[in-house]
């Protein structure tokens, strides 16, 4: 990754992830700055990373060359306002992980057509497992969204769309979705648990399901999943039977038609 000077507005967890993974990657500490207002957050992320603190965003945002916007939503124009008052934003690249704020309302927020790039991770990234959707403002130069995507890159796979509506695509398919698998093993759990397991044995067996299928999936990129379905289904047997149920109550339908609601309810929104 080339190098630039990186302003993290915002010390929580994403800006945690995201620097994290460039600190492993061997990014010069002393080119990452972390503002928040309160210390604790900054006194970890010093001692964890030996990075460069700060509480004023207007230091922060005059050290950088690329800017992480990664306060919640429902503060972002306050803060945008208030440090484009005082800083020069010319020539910085502006990189938002904030869910539900598209492009152009971020660039009224910073009062200008800045180059910015919006992404959209989701909770795994915190952990460096996630997905992170990605969309470049017409302004944002090759090389810029290159940066933008190794940076990101740090929290998990990066989906980059050429037109910011397919973020909602994004948040659908991968935004929203551990909210989906939690919900398919709430029920295994709560069905395991009727029939005599404890909780602890029941998470462990649902936990151990999902990521075993998850690393099946991820193992085997040749494959389609119908074909990993098809080699874990003997015919006539157990499984057979569990998955014709799923597919007589419509899963599958049901999962693409919840994933429409989302889609719907983020153009509300937006
Ligand atoms: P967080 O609450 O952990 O971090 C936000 C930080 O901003 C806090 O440390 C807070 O003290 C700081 N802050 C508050 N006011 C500030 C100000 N005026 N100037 C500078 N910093 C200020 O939140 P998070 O989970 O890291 O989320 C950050 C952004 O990432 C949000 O916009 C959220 O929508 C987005 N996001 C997070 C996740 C996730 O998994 N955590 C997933 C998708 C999107």
């Amino acid at each position: 990754m080339q190098q630039a000077n990186i302003a993290f507005i915002g010390a929580g967890n994403m800006s945690r992830a995201i620097i994290s993974g460039l600190v492993s990657g061997n990014y010069p500490t002393d080119a990452i700055m972390a503002s928040n207002p309160s210390t604790p957050k900054l006194d970890g992320l010093k001692a964890e990373f030996d990075i460069l603190t700060t509480q004023n965003n207007v230091t922060a945002i005059n050290f950088a060359d690329v800017v992480v916007l990664s306060v919640k939503p429902q503060l972002m124009a306050e803060v945008c306002a208030a440090f484009s008052e005082q800083c020069d934003l010319t020539g910085k690249l502006f990189i938002s992980v904030a869910a539900g704020i598209n492009a152009g309302r971020l660039q009224e927020m910073l009062g200008g057509q800045y180059p910015l790039i919006r992404t959209m991770p989701n909770t795994p990234c915190a952990l460096g497992k996630g997905v992170v959707g990605l969309y470049a403002s017409p302004e944002v130069s090759e090389e810029q969204t290159t940066f933008a995507q190794a940076l990101m890159a740090n929290t998990g796979e990066v989906i980059t769309v050429e037109e910011e509506s397919m973020i909602d695509g994004v948040i659908a398919a991968a935004g929203s979705s551990p909210a989906y698998f939690f919900l398919f093993l709430e029920g295994m759990q709560k069905k395991a648990i009727e029939l005599g397991f404890s909780n602890e044995q029941s998470r462990i067996m649902v936990q151990q399901a999902m990521l075993g299928a998850a690393e099946m999936v991820c193992h085997n990129p040749q494959l389609e999943l119908s074909e990993l379905r098809a080699q874990v289904t003997s015919k006539g047997g157990t499984t057979a039977k569990a998955v014709e149920h799923l597919q007589q109550g419509n899963l599958e339908g049901l999962v693409g038609d919840a994933m429409q609601a989302a889609i719907n309810r983020a153009r509300e929104m937006s």
